[in-house]
């Protein structure tokens, strides 16, 4: 078995075709002008950083490259490259397979052959996933983000000192699952009020059954709230909040703080380090200066099962802007209707009577893993819906 864990050096052979399929000439242009687009009695704010992350492009390129490296052989992948149906669609034309799931969701791998190409996307594979493939010989092109690996790192830091992860993320995000192997002994918390369960339990001695009840899809096998929380580590999917991670560690950290002492804190407590990638950070700090613009409505583009576009939309939905979370043109259905995604939740609804008259300033960003074709094409179908 072989692991390629870099570029096959062919970038220059697929350039072009990732620009046909995902570049918009339109929206490089404007972002030189300055990201304002004025048109009719609209005005356009895009926000100053969006779309396609150093990492995304890097995972879409290795797989572009692998396509033409390997072309005699048979290639799979286990699971969405990235979080885009667009780009997901395109691979299966390039003749990458995704392999099929079983039942309980898990990756069936029983129809690789030695020989055959394995290619793993940006959020990295569990560490089973991985002893799996190991069995069958074949190559494995491993587009794992270098972010990812280093909160792994950091995790794998945590389990030789036998400390806890507490890792801030979605217990079911496949970055999450990927990082949560790393460790035997972890607990999963989604946001500030489940970290804040977690420390009371901690300071005031909780129910374990309560505790289990809770957490037990996002605990590691036998965890034991009353000893497995003496010794933790912060560790975080790459896309969630930084705000909310970094609130996360300070509260952790002043929870051990308190039930142990200043003296025994190094003992106990182990901070994330710097592992929320600059990419995510961008993007949300990004979206903290669109909101400040004058605009009336928001719409923020990025696959549903996209974590890093849905905390974009949440900022939003704090500022109490109006704001939509869609997946592609297709969900803007009419000016009265739109299909979307629920902040905080995994649903999908239509809205009616989304785009009024007055929203003539309309904020528009994209999630990491959108081509800006795609922003292209909802600017140009808000332009025409307005004019209905
Ligand atoms: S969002 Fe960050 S961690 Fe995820 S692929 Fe992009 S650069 Fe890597």
């Amino acid at each position: 078995m072989q692991i390629h864990r870099k570029s096959f050096g062919l970038r220059s052979q697929i350039q072009e075709s990732l620009d046909n399929l995902y570049e918009s000439s339109f929206i490089n242009d404007l972002r030189q002008s300055g990201g304002q687009y004025k048109v009719n009695d609209l005005t356009f704010y895009l926000a100053k950083v969006f779309g396609f992350c150093w990492g995304v492009d890097r995972a879409i390129s290795m797989a572009y490259e692998s396509a033409k490296f390997f072309k005699d052989k048979k290639i799979w992948i286990t699971n969405e490259i990235i979080h885009n149906p667009l780009v997901n669609d395109n691979l299966t034309k390039l003749n990458i397979n995704f392999l099929p799931k079983n039942s309980d969701n898990t990756i069936d791998f029983n129809l690789i052959k030695n020989d055959d190409v394995v290619i793993l996307p940006a959020f990295g594979v569990s560490k089973e996933d991985l002893n799996k493939l190991h069995g069958f010989g074949c190559h494995i092109v491993d587009t794992t983000c270098p972010w990812v690996s280093r909160v792994w790192n950091r995790i794998e830091k945590y389990e030789k000192q036998n400390f806890t992860a507490i890792i801030h993320g979605k217990y079911n995000h496949e970055e999450t699952i990927a990082t949560a192997s790393r460790s035997d002994k972890f607990l999963i918390v989604q946001n500030y009020d489940e970290a804040k369960w977690v420390c009371d339990f901690i300071l005031n001695d909780g129910d374990i059954d309560e505790f289990l009840l809770k957490f037990k899809l996002a605990t590691s096998f036998n965890f034991n709230p009353k000893t497995d929380l003496d010794k933790i580590g912060i560790a975080n999917q790459t896309t969630m909040l930084k705000g909310e991670t970094e609130q996360i560690g300070k509260l952790f950290e002043k929870t051990i703080l308190t039930k142990f002492g200043p003296s025994y804190l190094d003992e106990h407590f182990m901070s994330p380090g710097d592992t929320i990638c600059d990419a995510t950070q961008e993007r949300q700090d990004a979206m903290l200066s669109l909101i400040q613009e004058p605009v009336n409505l928001i719409i923020v583009i990025g696959g549903f099962n996209s974590s890093n576009t849905g905390h974009l939309q949440e900022i939003a939905e704090s500022a109490k802007i109006k704001s939509f979370h869609i997946d592609g043109v297709n969900c803007l259905i009419s000016a009265n209707k739109i299909r979307h995604k629920i902040a905080h939740e995994s649903t999908i609804v239509t809205s009616e009577n989304w785009l009024s008259k007055s929203d003539v300033n309309i904020g528009i960003t994209s999630g990491a893993s959108t081509p800006n074709q795609v922003v292209a094409s909802v600017i140009e179908r808000i332009v025409e819906l307005s004019q209905t």
